[in-house]
């Protein structure tokens, strides 16, 4: 459909398109609005590093963000869209920013699509009032997830806070409205003005300026849409099916690596289910247990994630969906976290996963589930302390996803373990690494452990000559005094609300 020749609003002035995660050219929600309103279109991305620092947003996400926005810039050119990098230190200076490009640029209307972290929405209420306050317009939409937030409500209108039911009601809710992803390629024809302020940029800055951050090497990660779009196209036809088998054990590649694009938004999840819609059209049955349907319901929990966060404020502010485990007494041991952060603790399944997330800023989703609860339960240490690690780590770091994985894994979230079920590092490590493959990659220090001893090489006579620590904790002491801990703070919440 060729949208620009469909102008619904007045072409007076010109159209601000304002990316932030969602960086891509295709099936882009705001872009397709803002060619539909027949305006000539300006884009800005505004980088805020202070913002991001307090964020936690990790050094190989902005190298990321920034090669996308280079290739992104290009794009756009091509269909006559110029796009401005402007840096600011944090939200608070956005409205302003955003008002004087207005002014600048005799620009009458706003898009962009809606973002549901905390700080993120009172940012743009305040420039959504700077805007109507200078009469322009401000057109927000719902894109990051497949189902707008707030869309799947339980009979009382109240959010979910367990994932099967949600997801139930997700599929019957996607299934009855068709979603498909939309795609724009079409080319929109800048008005004059709007070339002769800024065709010189364009045609000048074919390189946008570096972002300002300490940021780390991305480069495993190509940012082409092609190699995107091939990544999840060759998951749909030969991992897809096989998912359930395969997903758990990290040394097979039985996962997609699709959420750094997810995350900073170069792929939509519309995408990803419309490419597994059309290879495998009978993914979407509920109760069918294939492979494709648990990849399906996996992206489901990205969207319960986001849906969460969006209806409570409390998870974007270091709070606990389960009041009671404020109560909880986290040890503090520093020594501690700087062997889990370093993958130093003596359990060789925890540190694998920790020196890949170090190497390469990414994990694997059963490892990370091993290491969260390790964290939290084999060290009893809060799980804030861990979020925040993973956050300065990951490439794929997302607020919503992360804080729920944690939450879940440390028993203080919506659809959490139960505090009293504590992953066994060990046992994890002998069903999901069974022949210490993944260990040995990423510890080479262990390579003439016998497999026998791989997941506790302390067992092994020949332990001394191997370089390698000690286990920092007694699995089974710390397990107990989780469970106490957990259980005291769950007493003393239901006394003090009982009094
Ligand atoms: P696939 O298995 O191929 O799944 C496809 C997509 O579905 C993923 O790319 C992701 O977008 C989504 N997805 C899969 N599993 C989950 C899940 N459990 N929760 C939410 N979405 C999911 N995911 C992030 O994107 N960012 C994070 O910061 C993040 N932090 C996590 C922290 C902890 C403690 C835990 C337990 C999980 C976290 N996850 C996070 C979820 C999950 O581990 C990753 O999404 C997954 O490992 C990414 O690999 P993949 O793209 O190969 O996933």
């Amino acid at each position: 459909m060729n949208l620009a020749s469909q102008p619904t609003t007045s072409t007076i002035g010109h159209a601000l398109l304002w990316l932030r995660a969602d960086l891509r050219v295709t099936d882009n929600t705001a872009l397709n609005r803002a060619i539909a309103s027949g305006l000539s279109i300006i884009a800005v991305y505004i980088a805020t590093p202070m913002q991001w620092y307090q964020h936690h947003t990790s050094g190989r996400q902005i190298d990321l963000i920034e090669r996308r926005l280079q290739l992104i810039k290009q794009q756009l050119n091509e269909i006559n869209i110029p796009l401005l990098i402007l840096e600011c230190d944090d939200f608070s200076v956005v409205p302003d920013t955003i008002t004087n490009l207005c002014q600048q640029y005799q620009i009458s209307a706003v898009y962009c699509n809606r973002q549901h972290p905390w700080n993120e929405k009172q940012r743009d209420i305040a420039v959504e009032q700077a805007l109507i306050a200078q009469d322009k317009q401000w057109h927000c939409s719902d894109d990051y997830c497949v189902l707008p937030p707030g869309s799947v409500l339980t009979k009382q209108q109240e959010m979910y806070k367990v994932f099967t039911p949600y997801r139930n009601a997700w599929l019957t809710q996607f299934l009855s409205h068709n979603y498909q992803p939309v795609t724009n390629t079409d080319k929109v024809v800048p008005s004059p003005q709007c070339l002769d302020l800024l065709h010189e940029s364009m045609a000048a800055n074919s390189t946008i300026p570096p972002l300002n951050y300490a940021k780390q090497d991305s480069v495993l990660w190509p940012v082409d849409d092609s190699a995107i779009q091939q990544r999840l196209q060759m998951f749909c036809e030969t991992k897809a099916e096989d998912y359930q088998q395969q997903r758990d054990f990290p040394a097979i590649d039985g996962t997609s690596c699709l959420s750094p694009y997810l995350a900073i938004g170069a792929l939509s999840a519309r995408q990803c289910l419309a490419a597994l819609m059309q290879t495998l059209p009978q993914c979407v049955e509920i109760n069918k247990e294939n492979g494709a349907f648990v990849w399906l319901s996996e992206v489901i929990w990205r969207e319960f994630y986001n849906h969460l966060l969006n209806s409570y404020d409390r998870l974007s502010k270091h709070q606990p969906f389960q009041l009671y485990t404020h109560n909880v007494q986290w040890l503090e041991n520093s020594d501690h976290v700087r062997a889990w952060q370093q993958g130093k603790t003596g359990f060789p399944i925890v540190d694998a996963a920790m020196r890949q997330l170090l190497a390469t800023g990414w994990m694997h989703n059963r490892l990370r589930m091993i290491t969260a609860s390790f964290l939290t339960k084999d060290m009893l240490c809060d799980w804030r302390i861990g979020e925040r690690w993973f956050m300065q780590q990951l490439i794929d770091g997302e607020l919503a996803s992360n804080n729920g994985g944690w939450q879940w894994a440390a028993s203080t979230g919506t659809d959490a373990q139960p505090y009293f079920r504590v992953f066994n590092p060990t046992t994890q490590s002998e069903r999901f690494d069974p022949n210490g493959e993944f260990i040995r990659q990423w510890i080479p220090e262990l390579k003439s452990v016998p497999d026998q001893y791989i997941h506790a090489p302390s067992l092994w006579s020949g332990f001394d000559s191997v370089d390698y620590p000690l286990p920092i904790v007694d699995h089974k002491q710390m397990r107990l005094l989780a469970i106490d801990s957990y259980k005291q703070a769950k007493v003393g919440y239901d006394s003090q609300r009982e009094a």
